[in-house]
Parts: structure tokens; C-alpha cells; sequence
């Protein structure tokens, strides 16, 4: 009798975001022969290692892609009131298509009062409650955050049958699990929703056909809770318990054998976020252009 063996494959997010950057120089260069530049700004408080090193990939990925950036630094102890008009500036420039700002906003600054502020369409990274209304309506005319979209592109990518399958989500935070089950919803694939809480656990992940990793455990998913042959996408970024650089929530080298494809940390879902960004403002120009 003959046995298959079903190796694992390592599918990285590079592959993923070149493409998306090849169609997108072809889409910028045909808004500025029509005199259209998409632009940019970053509103970022203080200079937090983490929000610098996001800025620096989306500023890289923009500039190459030809879409023009602007980045507004206020210091640290800026008050809402400081805040809110200087979003509001961003709001009211014709000139700026896209607006990212990072999160979690300093102490002082509240979330659920600048979240009504952001002009949704150009809330490029779904702070706005009205993009997030869309992603749970299947309104594809918003913008998603983007690490949820990034996971759906890479399945799309390396080909991926959503329609139909059977979508296992570890995870149901606002950032990854709820929006990226809804997307996947969107997809046609049938999405079981798994948290802390959920009982059985192994037993239920093990019977997708798709499993999506976004706990914040390094390496807590095993063998047992994959079924042979699932695809795997691994969302986690965590600090290694051995110390030394970051790894995901998936035990890749105990899982590799087992899955017919799984994303490395790093070099997976975290670099095709900015590629994202990029398309979302892109589509945000195109759309207060009317193209
Ligand atoms: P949160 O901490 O907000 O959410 C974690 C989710 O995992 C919760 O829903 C929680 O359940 C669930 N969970 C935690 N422990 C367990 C467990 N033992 N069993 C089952 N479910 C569990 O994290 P985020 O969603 O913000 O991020 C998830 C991961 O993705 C993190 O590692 C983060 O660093 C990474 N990340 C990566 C990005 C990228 O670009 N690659 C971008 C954003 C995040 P409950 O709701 O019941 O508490």
C-alpha cells in the first residue's frame, strides 16, 4: 500500500505583499497620470518603540509603492482637546486620502471619544465604529483592520478553498479573531469562534480544515489540536519563553508534519500588514476620487 506523506509547507507573507505591491504601483501610476496622488499621514503621539518600528515598514511600503506620507509627531502629555484638532486637520485636508493612528492612544487620550472623530473614509486601519459596522455587515465599501485582512489575502494567495470549509478561530478580540471570522464568514467558509472559555478545545480546532491562531501564547497549539492536513495561520507575536527574539501561538516545529501549510513567526501574517495599509489607501483615494 502505497502512504502519502503530507509535508508541511512553509508559506511565508513576502510573496503575498510583492503581489499586492505590483498591482498597486500599476493602480497608483494611473491615478497620477490623472493628476491623483494618494497620501498618507500617520498621527502618532510621543515615540514608543513599537509604534516606530510599525511607522517606519508602512513608511517604506508606501514610499515604494509611490504613495506619498506625512507624519504628524505630538509630544507626549498632548490633551484630547490637542488631539482631536489635529485629527480633525487631517479630517478636513483634501489632500490626505488615508489616516493611521496607533493604538492603544496615551493615558489621557480616550479611545471611544477619538474612535467618533476619524473621518471613516479615511480610517484606513478600522477605528472608526463605522468601519467596524461594516466588516460585521459584509459591507466591503469600509476598510477592515488590517491584520485580519492580511490573513485572508495569504490564504487567498497559496489558494486556499474558504468556500465551504471548515474555519476554526482561536481568538475573539476586536484586533484579530472577531473580524477576521467575519471576513472568512464573507468568504463562505463556516467559522467556529473559540476563546478561553471554550470547552473541549483541541477537540473542536482539530476538526477545521483552517485553523487561525490568535491567542498572544507562545507555541500553545500542538499537534492534538490540528487536524492532518489543516492549513494553519499563525497570528501570534509573542515573546519566546527562552528568550531571544518572537514566535508565534503555534508550535510549528511539533506541528510542521501534521499541517499541509502553516505561516512562520516572523515573516508571515506581520509582513503583509503594511501591504494592506497601503491598499486600503489606495481604494480610500480611488473611492473620494470617485474612481
Ligand atoms: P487579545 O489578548 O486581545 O486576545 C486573545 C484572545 O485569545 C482572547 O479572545 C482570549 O480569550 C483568547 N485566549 C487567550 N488564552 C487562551 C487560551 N488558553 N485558550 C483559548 N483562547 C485563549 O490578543 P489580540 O487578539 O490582540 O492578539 C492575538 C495575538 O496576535 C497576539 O499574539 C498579538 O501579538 C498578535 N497580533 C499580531 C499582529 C500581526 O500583525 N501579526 C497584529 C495584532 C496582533 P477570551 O476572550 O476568552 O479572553
Amino acid at each position: 500500500m502505497e502512504v502519502t506523506t503530507i509535508k508541511g509547507q512553509i508559506i511565508k507573507g513576502k510573496p503575498v505583499a510583492d503581489q499586492i505591491s505590483e498591482n498597486l504601483i500599476q493602480e497608483v501610476n494611473e491615478l497620477v497620470k490623472e493628476g491623483i496622488h494618494p497620501k498618507l499621514a500617520i498621527l502618532r503621539v510621543g515615540a514608543k518603540a513599537n509604534d516606530l518600528a510599525y511607522e517606519k515598514g508602512a513608511l517604506s511600503k508606501c514610499q515604494a509603492i509611490g504613495i506619498e506620507t506625512e507624519v504628524t509627531e505630538l509630544p507626549e502629555g498632548t490633551t484630547q482637546e490637542q488631539y482631536i484638532e489635529t485629527l480633525q486637520q487631517l479630517n478636513n485636508d483634501p489632500k490626505v486620502n488615508g489616516i493611521l493612528t496607533f493604538r492603544p492612544l496615551p493615558e489621557g487620550i480616550d479611545e471611544e471619544v477619538i474612535k467618533q472623530v476619524i473621518a471613516p473614509e479615511k480610517d484606513v486601519d478600522c477605528f472608526s465604529p463605522l468601519n467596524t459596522a461594516k466588516v460585521m455587515e459584509g459591507d466591503t465599501t469600509g476598510f477592515p483592520p488590517c491584520t485580519p485582512t492580511a490573513v485572508v489575502e495569504i490564504l487567498k494567495h497559496y489558494g486556499v478553498k474558504l468556500n465551504g470549509a471548515n474555519v476554526a478561530v482561536l481568538g475573539r478580540s476586536m484586533v484579530v479573531g472577531k473580524p477576521v471570522s467575519m471576513l472568512l464568514l464573507g468568504e463562505n467558509a463556516t467559522v467556529n469562534i473559540c476563546h478561553s472559555r471554550t470547552a473541549n478545545l483541541a477537540e473542536v480546532t482539530s476538526k477545521a480544515d483552517v485553523l487561525i491562531a490568535a491567542v498572544g501564547r507562545a507555541r500553545m497549539v500542538t499537534p492534538e489540536y490540528i487536524k492532518e492536513g489543516a492549513v494553519v495561520i499563525d497570528v501570534g507575536i509573542n515573546a519566546k519563553p527562552e528568550g531571544g527574539g518572537i514566535c508565534g501561538d503555534v508550535d510549528t516545529d511539533a506541528v510542521l508534519d501534521k499541517v499541509s501549510m502553516i505561516t512562520p513567526v516572523p515573516a508571515g501574517v506581520g509582513s503583509v500588514t503594511t501591504s494592506i495599509l497601503a491598499k486600503h489607501v489606495v481604494k480610500a483615494c480611488k473611492l473620494q476620487n470617485n474612481k
